[in-house]
């Protein structure tokens, strides 16, 4: 395996682990692994290394032990740790809360801020620490980086930052819309750019990241001015299995008359909504299946997500004035043909008119959709956030 310095890129949820080694000069990938369902009954571990592919099924009982399957299957896989240039271990952080944003060396001091804005982030930001806890034990010789999904969004235009509350609270306790996403929202405009062989300074854009997770961006000239996730990542758009918007007011109703308390509340929002809490299925493939089996609540599912995307699209276009360039980026934004034709169908009045052959055509690689006379182009282009993260340690590590 060759000697180029190589990134250990961990994306450490709740119930999983994924890991990358990454070789940020070349943008290679040497492997891409994953650890699910920790802590259950039926964890499974798999790691692709070139043409190998290893996995396991053993229960996998926490994160400590999540991080060791996946040194083993590196071993198992052939490729030793020890020789393959690790010169940094790269981990995604959700929230950096005010003051974390940009890519920092991790240190004691740094853990310790990030536990105490576990509050701000309570489903993502503790499984990040533990994941970092154990991998700077099984890994102390070298650097640890974090990456905060919140840096792109950093200096959003006040205006779109701010919530209109009683300023002393919003102040007193950091209330304000941070926004998430931002490694890929920023990675996938530079990489628009790129594909029209446009400076990044020269274009609006809409960013429509559509994973499990789902976020909009717009951005003027590089510099994002709105985005749709807010204090948490529960904002916007409708997610895989959260609400995005709702009136607040939702929240104090089941609170005071259905007795739930907050924590209820916020399993609700967070894993029993969206797309799975309206139609069951997380996975839009699945959901479209049922929609054709005349599935009347899968139906409903995909039309309330439609809806709402359609609805931050106008927004943004509205905020942008001229929008040059629209990309779909994620699992669901790469991948499915007809959530991209139906967010944009009707809007050829706005400017923007897709060409139902190429959308249809499906290919890995950054591609444009739109009709040659669509006035905005708008693009597939893939996300690789591990990437982004890998680049942005060794920037970190060559300061
Ligand atoms: P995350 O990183 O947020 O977990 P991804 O960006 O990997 O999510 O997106 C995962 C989702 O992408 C899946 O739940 C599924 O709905 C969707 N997806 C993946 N492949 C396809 C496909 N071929 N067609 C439609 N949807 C897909």
């Amino acid at each position: 395996m060759s000697a180029e310095r190589t990134v250990l890129v961990l994306n450490s949820g709740s119930s999983s682990v994924k890991f990358q080694l990454i070789q940020p000069d070349s943008g290679a990938s040497l492997a891409d692994g994953v650890v699910e369902r920790i802590g259950e009954e039926s964890s499974s571990a798999s790691l692709t290394l070139g043409e190998r592919e290893v996995s396991r099924d053993d229960k996998v009982a926490d994160h400590e032990a999540a991080l060791r399957t996946a040194f083993e299957l590196f071993e198992e896989a052939g490729a030793q740790l020890g020789s393959v240039g690790l010169v940094a271990v790269g981990h995604r952080v959700v929230h950096g809360g005010p003051d974390l944003y940009r890519p920092t060396l991790i240190d004691d001091a740094l853990v310790a801020e990030l536990e105490e804005l576990a509050p701000m982030a309570p489903l993502h930001n503790p499984p990040a620490v533990l994941g970092i806890n154990v991998a700077r034990k099984a890994l102390p010789d070298l650097p640890h980086v974090a990456v905060f999904d919140t840096a792109f969004f950093h200096d959003l235009p006040p205006a779109a930052a701010t919530y209109a509350i009683d300023r002393d609270i919003a102040e007193q306790w950091h209330i304000r819309r941070y926004g998430f996403h931002g490694t890929s929202h920023q990675y996938v405009s530079e990489q628009a750019a790129a594909f029209l062989g446009a400076a990044p300074e020269s274009l609006n854009q809409i960013v429509l990241h559509l994973g499990n997770g789902a976020s909009a961006s717009a951005i003027v000239g590089g510099r994002p001015v709105d985005t749709s996730m807010g204090l948490t990542p529960m904002e916007g758009l409708v997610m895989g299995t959260r609400s995005g918007d709702i009136d607040p007011g939702v929240v104090m109703y089941l609170w005071r008359t259905a007795g739930m308390s907050v924590e209820d509340i916020e399993t609700m929002l967070n894993k029993r909504a969206g797309v799975r809490g309206l139609g069951g299925e997380v996975d839009f493939r699945v959901l479209h299946e049922r929609i054709e089996s005349g599935d009347e609540q899968a139906q409903l599912a995909y039309d309330v997500y439609i809806h709402r995307l359609r609805k931050y699209i106008g927004a943004y276009l509205a905020l942008l004035g001229t929008t040059d360039v629209i990309s779909f980026t994620a699992g669901v934004g790469e991948n499915d043909a007809a959530v991209r034709r139906d967010a944009l169908s009707g809007l050829a009045p706005l400017g923007v008119e897709l060409d139902e052959h190429l959308n249809a055509s499906p290919a890995k690689a950054a591609r444009r959709i739109s009709a040659d006379r669509s006035p905005t182009t708008v693009l597939v282009v893939p996300t690789n956030e591990e990437l982004a993260i890998a680049r942005a340690c060794v920037q970190v590590v060559d300061e």
